[in-house]
Protein backbone atom coordinates (compact mmCIF):
# COMPACT_ATOMS: atom_id res chain seq x y z
CA UNK A 1 0.00 0.00 0.00
CA UNK A 2 0.80 3.64 -0.34
CA UNK A 3 1.40 4.07 3.42
CA UNK A 4 3.58 1.11 3.55
CA UNK A 5 5.24 2.48 0.85
CA UNK A 6 5.85 5.88 2.67
CA UNK A 7 6.97 3.92 5.76
CA UNK A 8 9.68 2.00 4.01
CA UNK A 9 11.17 5.18 2.23
CA UNK A 10 11.26 7.27 5.20
CA UNK A 11 13.34 4.66 7.26
CA UNK A 12 16.24 3.23 4.67
CA UNK A 13 19.30 5.34 5.01
CA UNK A 14 20.26 5.72 1.57
CA UNK A 15 17.50 6.65 -1.26
CA UNK A 16 17.45 4.24 -4.05
CA UNK A 17 18.30 4.86 -7.52
CA UNK A 18 16.04 7.10 -9.57
CA UNK A 19 14.59 6.20 -13.22
CA UNK A 20 12.88 7.90 -15.60
CA UNK A 21 10.12 6.36 -17.59
CA UNK A 22 9.04 7.35 -20.90
CA UNK A 23 5.99 5.25 -22.60
CA UNK A 24 4.61 6.06 -25.66
CA UNK A 25 0.95 7.27 -26.80
CA UNK A 26 -2.41 4.83 -26.32
CA UNK A 27 -3.89 3.19 -23.11
CA UNK A 28 -2.03 -0.28 -24.79
CA UNK A 29 1.29 1.45 -23.87
CA UNK A 30 0.51 3.70 -20.83
CA UNK A 31 -0.97 1.04 -18.76
CA UNK A 32 2.01 -1.37 -18.41
CA UNK A 33 4.19 1.64 -18.07
CA UNK A 34 1.66 2.76 -15.42
CA UNK A 35 2.35 -1.15 -13.58
CA UNK A 36 5.62 -1.05 -14.35
CA UNK A 37 6.26 2.50 -12.13
CA UNK A 38 4.36 0.72 -9.43
CA UNK A 39 6.55 -2.46 -9.29
CA UNK A 40 9.69 -0.46 -9.49
CA UNK A 41 8.50 2.19 -6.28
CA UNK A 42 7.89 -1.12 -4.63
CA UNK A 43 11.71 -1.76 -4.57
CA UNK A 44 12.53 1.67 -3.26
CA UNK A 45 13.29 2.93 -6.64
CA UNK A 46 12.48 6.82 -7.87
CA UNK A 47 9.99 7.08 -10.32
CA UNK A 48 9.79 10.22 -12.66
CA UNK A 49 7.09 9.66 -15.25
CA UNK A 50 7.25 11.42 -18.19
CA UNK A 51 4.06 11.89 -19.38
CA UNK A 52 3.64 13.97 -23.29
CA UNK A 53 0.92 16.36 -24.05
CA UNK A 54 -1.74 16.90 -25.51
CA UNK A 55 -2.62 13.00 -24.76
CA UNK A 56 -4.93 11.64 -27.93
CA UNK A 57 -7.17 10.24 -25.84
CA UNK A 58 -9.80 11.15 -22.62
CA UNK A 59 -8.80 7.52 -21.39
CA UNK A 60 -5.09 8.55 -21.03
CA UNK A 61 -5.98 11.81 -19.64
CA UNK A 62 -8.40 10.51 -17.01
CA UNK A 63 -6.01 7.73 -16.38
CA UNK A 64 -3.20 10.09 -15.66
CA UNK A 65 -5.38 11.77 -13.30
CA UNK A 66 -6.18 9.08 -10.97
CA UNK A 67 -2.65 7.97 -11.29
CA UNK A 68 -0.82 10.13 -9.88
CA UNK A 69 -3.64 10.78 -7.05
CA UNK A 70 -3.58 7.23 -6.06
CA UNK A 71 0.16 7.00 -6.36
CA UNK A 72 1.95 10.99 -5.16
CA UNK A 73 5.25 9.03 -4.31
CA UNK A 74 5.49 8.44 -8.48
CA UNK A 75 6.88 12.41 -9.71
CA UNK A 76 5.41 13.42 -13.04
CA UNK A 77 7.12 15.36 -15.58
CA UNK A 78 5.34 17.03 -18.81
CA UNK A 79 6.69 17.09 -22.24
CA UNK A 80 5.17 19.30 -24.29
CA UNK A 81 4.93 18.05 -27.94
CA UNK A 82 5.98 19.77 -30.94
CA UNK A 83 3.96 20.58 -33.97
CA UNK A 84 4.02 17.34 -36.04
CA UNK A 85 6.13 18.13 -39.07
CA UNK A 86 5.95 15.63 -42.14
CA UNK A 87 4.03 12.24 -41.14
CA UNK A 88 3.67 11.40 -45.05
CA UNK A 89 0.97 12.91 -47.57
CA UNK A 90 -1.43 10.92 -46.59
CA UNK A 91 -4.10 10.83 -43.82
CA UNK A 92 -5.09 7.64 -43.35
CA UNK A 93 -2.32 7.03 -41.15
CA UNK A 94 -3.93 5.62 -37.81
CA UNK A 95 -4.22 8.18 -35.37
CA UNK A 96 -2.51 6.85 -32.69
CA UNK A 97 0.88 6.10 -34.87
CA UNK A 98 0.71 9.92 -35.59
CA UNK A 99 0.77 10.31 -32.08
CA UNK A 100 3.83 8.00 -31.88
CA UNK A 101 5.42 10.43 -34.75
CA UNK A 102 4.79 13.35 -32.54
CA UNK A 103 6.72 11.97 -29.72
CA UNK A 104 9.59 10.88 -31.90
CA UNK A 105 9.80 14.15 -33.40
CA UNK A 106 9.77 15.87 -29.67
CA UNK A 107 12.32 13.54 -28.92
CA UNK A 108 15.25 16.06 -29.00
CA UNK A 109 13.29 18.25 -26.26
CA UNK A 110 13.80 15.39 -23.58
CA UNK A 111 17.57 16.05 -23.05
CA UNK A 112 17.35 19.89 -21.43
CA UNK A 113 14.37 17.98 -19.10
CA UNK A 114 16.33 14.45 -18.29
CA UNK A 115 19.66 16.68 -17.53
CA UNK A 116 17.69 18.70 -15.21
CA UNK A 117 16.01 16.10 -13.11
CA UNK A 118 17.64 15.47 -9.18
CA UNK A 119 19.14 13.14 -7.91
CA UNK A 120 21.03 12.16 -11.78
CA UNK A 121 19.12 9.32 -13.40
CA UNK A 122 20.40 6.14 -13.38
CA UNK A 123 18.75 5.37 -16.14
CA UNK A 124 15.70 5.98 -19.14
CA UNK A 125 13.49 3.10 -19.74
CA UNK A 126 11.59 3.73 -23.06
CA UNK A 127 8.61 2.55 -25.14
CA UNK A 128 9.95 0.62 -28.15
CA UNK A 129 8.14 2.94 -30.56
CA UNK A 130 10.13 5.39 -29.52
CA UNK A 131 13.66 3.54 -29.30
CA UNK A 132 15.10 5.19 -32.84
CA UNK A 133 14.93 8.52 -31.86
CA UNK A 134 15.16 8.47 -27.75
CA UNK A 135 18.41 6.25 -27.63
CA UNK A 136 20.59 9.08 -29.42
CA UNK A 137 19.17 11.33 -26.79
CA UNK A 138 20.51 9.01 -23.83
CA UNK A 139 23.62 8.07 -25.75
CA UNK A 140 24.51 11.70 -25.82
CA UNK A 141 24.39 12.25 -22.08
CA UNK A 142 25.73 8.71 -21.56
CA UNK A 143 22.66 7.62 -19.64
CA UNK A 144 21.68 3.83 -19.74
CA UNK A 145 18.91 3.63 -22.09
CA UNK A 146 16.37 0.48 -21.92
CA UNK A 147 13.50 -0.87 -23.73
CA UNK A 148 9.92 -1.60 -21.97
CA UNK A 149 8.44 -3.96 -24.94
CA UNK A 150 4.47 -3.62 -24.62
CA UNK A 151 3.76 -6.99 -26.70
CA UNK A 152 4.55 -10.46 -26.40
CA UNK A 153 7.98 -12.26 -27.30
CA UNK A 154 6.32 -13.34 -30.39
CA UNK A 155 5.84 -10.32 -31.49
CA UNK A 156 9.84 -9.20 -30.46
CA UNK A 157 11.09 -11.91 -32.82
CA UNK A 158 9.87 -9.71 -35.30
CA UNK A 159 10.21 -6.37 -34.37
CA UNK A 160 13.75 -7.12 -33.78
CA UNK A 161 14.41 -8.78 -37.39
CA UNK A 162 11.90 -7.33 -39.52
CA UNK A 163 14.47 -4.78 -40.80
CA UNK A 164 16.70 -7.64 -41.79
CA UNK A 165 14.15 -9.84 -43.74
CA UNK A 166 12.61 -7.02 -45.15
CA UNK A 167 14.58 -5.56 -48.85
CA UNK A 168 16.64 -9.04 -48.22
CA UNK A 169 14.71 -10.69 -51.24
CA UNK A 170 11.56 -9.39 -53.13
CA UNK A 171 7.86 -10.92 -51.46
CA UNK A 172 7.90 -13.63 -54.11
CA UNK A 173 11.23 -14.59 -54.63
CA UNK A 174 10.82 -18.53 -54.22
CA UNK A 175 8.19 -20.31 -54.33
CA UNK A 176 8.51 -22.56 -50.72
CA UNK A 177 8.93 -19.48 -48.83
CA UNK A 178 6.27 -16.72 -50.74
CA UNK A 179 3.54 -17.43 -47.66
CA UNK A 180 6.26 -17.54 -44.72
CA UNK A 181 8.42 -15.32 -43.23
CA UNK A 182 11.70 -16.99 -42.06
CA UNK A 183 12.76 -15.31 -39.08
CA UNK A 184 16.07 -16.14 -37.86
CA UNK A 185 16.04 -18.87 -35.19
CA UNK A 186 12.51 -19.56 -35.00
CA UNK A 187 9.45 -21.52 -36.70
CA UNK A 188 8.43 -19.58 -40.09
CA UNK A 189 5.90 -17.07 -39.47
CA UNK A 190 2.63 -17.11 -42.01
CA UNK A 191 2.91 -14.24 -43.90
CA UNK A 192 -1.20 -13.22 -42.77
CA UNK A 193 -0.28 -12.91 -39.47
CA UNK A 194 2.23 -9.78 -40.58
CA UNK A 195 0.82 -6.73 -39.94
CA UNK A 196 -0.34 -5.54 -43.26
CA UNK A 197 1.05 -2.04 -43.18
CA UNK A 198 4.40 -4.29 -43.01
CA UNK A 199 4.08 -5.98 -46.20
CA UNK A 200 2.86 -3.02 -47.92
CA UNK A 201 4.46 -1.13 -50.59
CA UNK A 202 3.60 1.79 -49.84
CA UNK A 203 5.82 3.59 -47.55
CA UNK A 204 3.55 3.99 -43.70
CA UNK A 205 4.85 4.90 -40.62
CA UNK A 206 4.12 1.30 -38.68
CA UNK A 207 7.32 0.32 -41.08
CA UNK A 208 9.31 2.94 -41.11
CA UNK A 209 8.74 2.95 -37.15
CA UNK A 210 9.42 -0.90 -37.04
CA UNK A 211 12.60 -0.64 -38.80
CA UNK A 212 13.95 2.07 -37.40
CA UNK A 213 13.15 0.97 -33.70
CA UNK A 214 13.60 -2.67 -34.36
CA UNK A 215 17.52 -1.38 -35.61
CA UNK A 216 18.37 0.79 -33.47
CA UNK A 217 17.15 -1.40 -30.20
CA UNK A 218 20.48 -3.66 -30.56
CA UNK A 219 21.67 -0.35 -29.05
CA UNK A 220 20.05 -0.15 -25.72
CA UNK A 221 21.42 -1.40 -23.02
CA UNK A 222 18.60 -3.93 -22.18
CA UNK A 223 15.14 -4.87 -23.30
CA UNK A 224 12.28 -5.96 -20.65
CA UNK A 225 9.15 -6.81 -21.53
CA UNK A 226 5.75 -7.82 -20.33
CA UNK A 227 5.63 -12.11 -20.65
CA UNK A 228 7.16 -14.83 -18.56
CA UNK A 229 9.54 -17.61 -19.21
CA UNK A 230 6.95 -20.32 -18.68
CA UNK A 231 4.66 -19.34 -21.45
CA UNK A 232 6.92 -18.29 -24.13
CA UNK A 233 10.04 -19.71 -23.41
CA UNK A 234 11.31 -20.38 -27.27
CA UNK A 235 10.95 -16.95 -28.35
CA UNK A 236 12.58 -15.69 -25.18
CA UNK A 237 16.10 -18.39 -25.72
CA UNK A 238 15.83 -17.73 -29.14
CA UNK A 239 16.86 -14.07 -28.47
CA UNK A 240 18.99 -14.61 -25.45
CA UNK A 241 20.90 -17.09 -27.91
CA UNK A 242 21.55 -14.35 -30.40
CA UNK A 243 19.23 -16.43 -32.63
CA UNK A 244 17.00 -14.06 -33.71
CA UNK A 245 19.87 -10.80 -34.07
CA UNK A 246 23.21 -11.06 -33.29
CA UNK A 247 24.48 -9.03 -30.53
CA UNK A 248 20.77 -8.27 -28.72
CA UNK A 249 21.04 -7.25 -25.76
CA UNK A 250 19.66 -9.28 -22.98
CA UNK A 251 15.59 -9.80 -23.28
CA UNK A 252 14.51 -9.99 -19.66
CA UNK A 253 10.60 -11.02 -18.93
CA UNK A 254 9.41 -9.11 -16.26
CA UNK A 255 5.76 -9.80 -16.37
CA UNK A 256 2.98 -10.20 -16.23
CA UNK A 257 2.66 -7.02 -14.44
CA UNK A 258 0.18 -7.08 -11.76
CA UNK A 259 -3.44 -4.69 -12.14
CA UNK A 260 -3.28 -1.89 -10.15
CA UNK A 261 -6.75 -1.26 -8.71
CA UNK A 262 -6.63 2.32 -9.65
CA UNK A 263 -10.01 4.64 -8.20
CA UNK A 264 -12.61 2.12 -9.69
CA UNK A 265 -15.03 4.46 -12.06
CA UNK A 266 -18.75 3.12 -11.90
CA UNK A 267 -18.88 -0.70 -11.29
CA UNK A 268 -21.02 -2.53 -13.52
CA UNK A 269 -23.69 -4.17 -10.78
CA UNK A 270 -25.39 -5.82 -13.72
CA UNK A 271 -22.29 -8.69 -13.50
CA UNK A 272 -23.41 -9.21 -9.24
CA UNK A 273 -26.68 -10.72 -10.37
CA UNK A 274 -25.10 -12.96 -12.70
CA UNK A 275 -24.20 -16.81 -12.23
CA UNK A 276 -20.63 -17.19 -11.74
CA UNK A 277 -18.56 -17.79 -15.11
CA UNK A 278 -21.50 -17.20 -17.29
CA UNK A 279 -20.81 -14.15 -18.62
CA UNK A 280 -19.06 -13.35 -21.76
CA UNK A 281 -16.53 -10.26 -21.93
CA UNK A 282 -16.86 -8.50 -25.65
CA UNK A 283 -14.11 -6.28 -26.11
CA UNK A 284 -11.91 -4.68 -28.86
CA UNK A 285 -9.74 -3.05 -26.96
CA UNK A 286 -9.21 1.17 -26.84
CA UNK A 287 -8.33 2.02 -30.23
CA UNK A 288 -9.94 -0.66 -32.54
CA UNK A 289 -13.06 0.59 -34.14
CA UNK A 290 -15.82 -2.21 -35.78
CA UNK A 291 -17.92 -1.34 -38.74
CA UNK A 292 -21.54 -1.12 -38.05
CA UNK A 293 -22.03 -4.08 -40.83
CA UNK A 294 -19.53 -6.01 -38.50
CA UNK A 295 -21.02 -4.64 -35.14
CA UNK A 296 -24.97 -6.55 -36.16
CA UNK A 297 -23.41 -9.54 -37.44
CA UNK A 298 -21.27 -9.92 -34.03
CA UNK A 299 -24.93 -8.76 -32.23
CA UNK A 300 -26.51 -11.48 -33.63
CA UNK A 301 -23.93 -14.04 -32.99
CA UNK A 302 -24.13 -12.89 -29.27
CA UNK A 303 -28.08 -13.30 -29.47
CA UNK A 304 -27.87 -16.34 -31.16
CA UNK A 305 -25.78 -17.65 -28.91
CA UNK A 306 -27.67 -18.20 -25.95
CA UNK A 307 -25.19 -16.88 -23.57
CA UNK A 308 -25.00 -13.94 -21.22
CA UNK A 309 -22.63 -10.91 -22.36
CA UNK A 310 -21.14 -7.65 -21.53
CA UNK A 311 -19.92 -6.00 -25.06
CA UNK A 312 -18.12 -2.61 -25.13
CA UNK A 313 -18.84 -1.21 -28.54
CA UNK A 314 -16.70 1.27 -30.45
CA UNK A 315 -17.10 2.47 -33.71
CA UNK A 316 -14.56 5.20 -33.62
CA UNK A 317 -10.81 4.21 -32.79
CA UNK A 318 -10.17 7.84 -30.79
CA UNK A 319 -12.36 7.85 -27.74
CA UNK A 320 -13.23 11.59 -27.92
CA UNK A 321 -15.04 11.17 -31.23
CA UNK A 322 -17.01 7.52 -30.62
CA UNK A 323 -20.00 9.43 -30.50
CA UNK A 324 -22.74 7.73 -32.33
CA UNK A 325 -26.12 6.94 -30.20
CA UNK A 326 -26.39 2.94 -28.98
CA UNK A 327 -29.96 1.88 -30.01
CA UNK A 328 -29.28 3.24 -33.80
CA UNK A 329 -25.54 1.71 -33.77
CA UNK A 330 -27.23 -1.81 -32.61
CA UNK A 331 -30.27 -1.31 -34.48
CA UNK A 332 -33.57 -2.81 -34.62
CA UNK A 333 -34.73 -3.11 -31.14
CA UNK A 334 -30.98 -5.33 -30.16
CA UNK A 335 -30.97 -3.07 -27.52
CA UNK A 336 -34.46 -4.24 -26.10
CA UNK A 337 -34.64 -7.97 -27.55
CA UNK A 338 -31.35 -8.45 -25.17
CA UNK A 339 -32.58 -7.29 -22.23
CA UNK A 340 -31.56 -9.75 -19.41
CA UNK A 341 -29.10 -11.78 -21.20
CA UNK A 342 -26.61 -9.10 -22.30
CA UNK A 343 -25.45 -5.86 -21.60
CA UNK A 344 -23.86 -3.36 -24.71
CA UNK A 345 -21.92 -0.22 -23.01
CA UNK A 346 -20.11 2.44 -25.28
CA UNK A 347 -18.58 4.45 -22.99
CA UNK A 348 -14.89 3.02 -21.01
CA UNK A 349 -15.72 0.10 -18.64
CA UNK A 350 -12.49 -0.48 -16.07
CA UNK A 351 -11.74 -3.89 -17.56
CA UNK A 352 -9.44 -4.64 -14.73
CA UNK A 353 -12.28 -5.00 -12.90
CA UNK A 354 -14.59 -6.76 -15.22
CA UNK A 355 -12.51 -9.07 -15.82
CA UNK A 356 -11.92 -10.73 -12.41
CA UNK A 357 -15.28 -10.71 -11.51
CA UNK A 358 -16.57 -14.22 -11.00
CA UNK A 359 -19.85 -14.04 -13.57
CA UNK A 360 -16.98 -13.39 -16.23
CA UNK A 361 -16.24 -16.79 -17.77
CA UNK A 362 -15.68 -15.54 -21.06
CA UNK A 363 -13.31 -12.92 -23.17
CA UNK A 364 -13.90 -12.19 -26.93
CA UNK A 365 -10.69 -10.35 -27.64
CA UNK A 366 -8.73 -8.43 -30.16
CA UNK A 367 -5.85 -10.15 -27.82
CA UNK A 368 -3.72 -6.53 -27.22
CA UNK A 369 -1.24 -7.66 -24.93
CA UNK A 370 -2.61 -5.92 -21.93
CA UNK A 371 -5.94 -7.50 -22.41
CA UNK A 372 -4.15 -10.76 -23.03
CA UNK A 373 -2.14 -10.35 -19.97
CA UNK A 374 -5.20 -9.17 -17.86
CA UNK A 375 -6.76 -12.71 -19.47
CA UNK A 376 -4.01 -14.10 -18.18
CA UNK A 377 -3.94 -12.59 -14.58
CA UNK A 378 -7.31 -13.75 -13.99
CA UNK A 379 -7.64 -17.08 -15.28
CA UNK A 380 -10.25 -16.30 -18.10
CA UNK A 381 -10.15 -18.04 -21.62
CA UNK A 382 -10.64 -16.05 -25.04
CA UNK A 383 -12.11 -16.53 -27.98
CA UNK A 384 -9.48 -14.31 -30.02
CA UNK A 385 -10.40 -12.39 -32.99
CA UNK A 386 -7.27 -10.56 -33.39
CA UNK A 387 -7.98 -6.93 -35.58
CA UNK A 388 -4.66 -5.46 -36.63
CA UNK A 389 -0.77 -4.93 -35.79
CA UNK A 390 0.82 -7.41 -33.34
CA UNK A 391 -3.06 -9.38 -32.64
CA UNK A 392 -2.60 -12.88 -34.76
CA UNK A 393 1.07 -12.90 -33.00
CA UNK A 394 -0.42 -12.23 -29.86
CA UNK A 395 -3.74 -14.69 -30.81
CA UNK A 396 -0.77 -17.29 -31.81
CA UNK A 397 1.09 -17.31 -27.94
CA UNK A 398 -2.94 -17.65 -26.63
CA UNK A 399 -4.02 -20.64 -28.80
CA UNK A 400 -0.59 -22.22 -27.92
CA UNK A 401 -0.38 -22.12 -24.39
CA UNK A 402 -4.06 -23.21 -23.87
CA UNK A 403 -5.35 -19.96 -22.71
CA UNK A 404 -7.86 -19.70 -25.45
CA UNK A 405 -9.11 -20.19 -29.18
CA UNK A 406 -8.27 -18.58 -32.37
CA UNK A 407 -10.66 -18.72 -35.27
CA UNK A 408 -7.65 -18.08 -37.85
CA UNK A 409 -10.44 -17.83 -41.03
CA UNK A 410 -11.76 -14.82 -39.16
CA UNK A 411 -8.72 -12.73 -40.79
CA UNK A 412 -8.21 -9.26 -39.84
CA UNK A 413 -11.01 -6.95 -38.60
CA UNK A 414 -11.61 -4.03 -41.13
CA UNK A 415 -13.46 -5.31 -43.94
CA UNK A 416 -11.36 -8.19 -44.78
CA UNK A 417 -14.29 -10.38 -44.34
CA UNK A 418 -17.08 -9.60 -42.82
CA UNK A 419 -17.59 -13.16 -40.60
CA UNK A 420 -21.36 -13.95 -39.86
CA UNK A 421 -23.28 -13.95 -36.33
CA UNK A 422 -24.15 -17.70 -36.95
CA UNK A 423 -20.38 -18.41 -36.66
CA UNK A 424 -19.67 -16.27 -34.04
CA UNK A 425 -22.32 -17.69 -32.28
CA UNK A 426 -21.17 -20.98 -32.87
CA UNK A 427 -17.96 -20.34 -31.14
CA UNK A 428 -18.70 -18.11 -28.72
CA UNK A 429 -21.00 -21.21 -27.33
CA UNK A 430 -17.55 -22.99 -27.65
CA UNK A 431 -15.03 -20.75 -25.86
CA UNK A 432 -17.92 -20.44 -23.08
CA UNK A 433 -18.21 -24.57 -22.95
CA UNK A 434 -14.87 -25.69 -23.20
CA UNK A 435 -13.76 -27.74 -20.01
CA UNK A 436 -10.57 -27.84 -21.82
CA UNK A 437 -10.02 -24.27 -21.97
CA UNK A 438 -10.79 -23.74 -18.47
CA UNK A 439 -8.30 -26.12 -16.83
CA UNK A 440 -5.43 -23.97 -19.67
CA UNK A 441 -6.30 -20.78 -18.67
CA UNK A 442 -6.60 -22.12 -14.61
CA UNK A 443 -3.34 -23.35 -14.89
CA UNK A 444 -2.10 -20.32 -16.83
CA UNK A 445 -3.04 -18.12 -13.81
CA UNK A 446 -1.16 -20.07 -11.31
CA UNK A 447 1.96 -19.66 -13.43
CA UNK A 448 1.90 -15.93 -14.43
CA UNK A 449 1.46 -15.24 -10.22
CA UNK A 450 3.93 -17.20 -9.18
CA UNK A 451 6.38 -15.63 -12.43
CA UNK A 452 6.19 -12.29 -10.25
CA UNK A 453 5.64 -13.43 -6.81
CA UNK A 454 8.98 -13.71 -4.40
CA UNK A 455 11.18 -16.45 -6.13
CA UNK A 456 9.67 -16.27 -9.57
CA UNK A 457 11.42 -15.83 -12.85
CA UNK A 458 9.71 -12.71 -13.59
CA UNK A 459 10.56 -10.99 -9.84
CA UNK A 460 14.06 -11.79 -10.11
CA UNK A 461 14.76 -10.66 -13.22
CA UNK A 462 13.20 -7.07 -11.96
CA UNK A 463 15.43 -7.10 -8.96
CA UNK A 464 18.28 -7.62 -11.08
CA UNK A 465 17.70 -4.97 -13.37
CA UNK A 466 17.47 -2.95 -9.95
CA UNK A 467 20.55 -4.29 -8.85
CA UNK A 468 22.28 -2.75 -12.18
CA UNK A 469 21.35 0.55 -11.54
CA UNK A 470 22.39 0.68 -7.69
CA UNK A 471 25.86 0.06 -8.75
CA UNK A 472 25.71 3.39 -10.57
CA UNK A 473 24.78 5.53 -7.70
N1 LIG B 1 -9.29 -0.98 -21.34
C1 LIG B 1 -10.20 -0.69 -20.33
N2 LIG B 1 -11.47 -0.38 -20.66
C2 LIG B 1 -11.91 -0.35 -21.94
C3 LIG B 1 -10.99 -0.65 -22.97
C4 LIG B 1 -9.69 -0.96 -22.63
O1 LIG B 1 -9.85 -0.71 -19.15
O2 LIG B 1 -13.10 -0.05 -22.14
C5 LIG B 1 -7.89 -1.25 -20.98
C6 LIG B 1 -7.56 -2.72 -21.00
O3 LIG B 1 -7.82 -3.30 -19.74
C7 LIG B 1 -6.08 -2.72 -21.35
C8 LIG B 1 -5.89 -1.48 -22.20
O4 LIG B 1 -7.03 -0.65 -21.91
O5 LIG B 1 -5.30 -2.60 -20.19
C9 LIG B 1 -5.89 -1.77 -23.68
O6 LIG B 1 -4.70 -2.37 -24.05
P1 LIG B 1 -4.62 -3.61 -25.02
O7 LIG B 1 -3.18 -3.94 -25.16
O8 LIG B 1 -5.49 -4.72 -24.55
O9 LIG B 1 -5.24 -3.14 -26.39
P2 LIG B 1 -5.19 -1.77 -27.24
O10 LIG B 1 -6.27 -0.93 -26.68
O11 LIG B 1 -3.84 -1.18 -27.09
O12 LIG B 1 -5.50 -2.23 -28.61
N1 LIG C 1 -13.99 7.97 -19.38
C1 LIG C 1 -13.37 7.57 -20.53
N2 LIG C 1 -12.14 6.97 -20.43
C2 LIG C 1 -11.56 6.75 -19.22
C3 LIG C 1 -12.20 7.14 -18.06
C4 LIG C 1 -13.42 7.74 -18.18
O1 LIG C 1 -13.89 7.75 -21.62
O2 LIG C 1 -10.45 6.22 -19.18
C5 LIG C 1 -15.27 8.67 -19.45
C6 LIG C 1 -16.34 7.89 -18.73
O3 LIG C 1 -17.04 7.06 -19.61
C7 LIG C 1 -17.24 8.99 -18.22
C8 LIG C 1 -16.30 10.15 -17.99
O4 LIG C 1 -15.15 9.89 -18.76
O5 LIG C 1 -18.18 9.37 -19.21
C9 LIG C 1 -15.99 10.36 -16.54
O6 LIG C 1 -15.02 9.42 -16.14
P1 LIG C 1 -14.95 8.70 -14.72
O7 LIG C 1 -15.87 7.55 -14.70
O8 LIG C 1 -13.54 8.40 -14.46
O9 LIG C 1 -15.53 9.76 -13.71
P2 LIG C 1 -14.75 10.77 -12.76
O10 LIG C 1 -14.03 9.92 -11.76
O11 LIG C 1 -13.82 11.57 -13.61
O12 LIG C 1 -15.87 11.54 -12.18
Amino acid sequence: SIFHLKMSNSQKQKPGPHVALLPSSGMGHLTPFLRFAVSLAQEDVQVTLITTHPTISHAESQTLSHFFSNFPHITPKQLNLLPLKNAGSDNSEDPFYLKYEAIRQSSPLLKPLLSSLSPPLSALVTDMSLASTVIPVTQSLSLPNYILFTSSAQMLTLFVSFHTIVGSKAPNDSDKTEDFFQTPGLQPIPKSWIPPPLLSDTPNLLKTQIIENGKKMIQSDGILINTFQTIEQDSLGALNDGKVVNGLPRVIPIGPFPPLHIEKSQSIAWLDDQPDGSVLYVSFGSRTAMSREQIRELGDGLERSGCMFLWVVKERKVDREDEGELGEVMGDGFIERVKGKGLVVKNWVNQEEVISHKAVGGFLSHCGWNSVSEAMWNGVPILAWPQHGDQKMNAFVVDRIGLGLWVEEWGWGGGEVVVKGEEIGEKVRDIMGNELVKVGARQVREEARRAVGDGGGSKKGLIEVIEVWKKSL
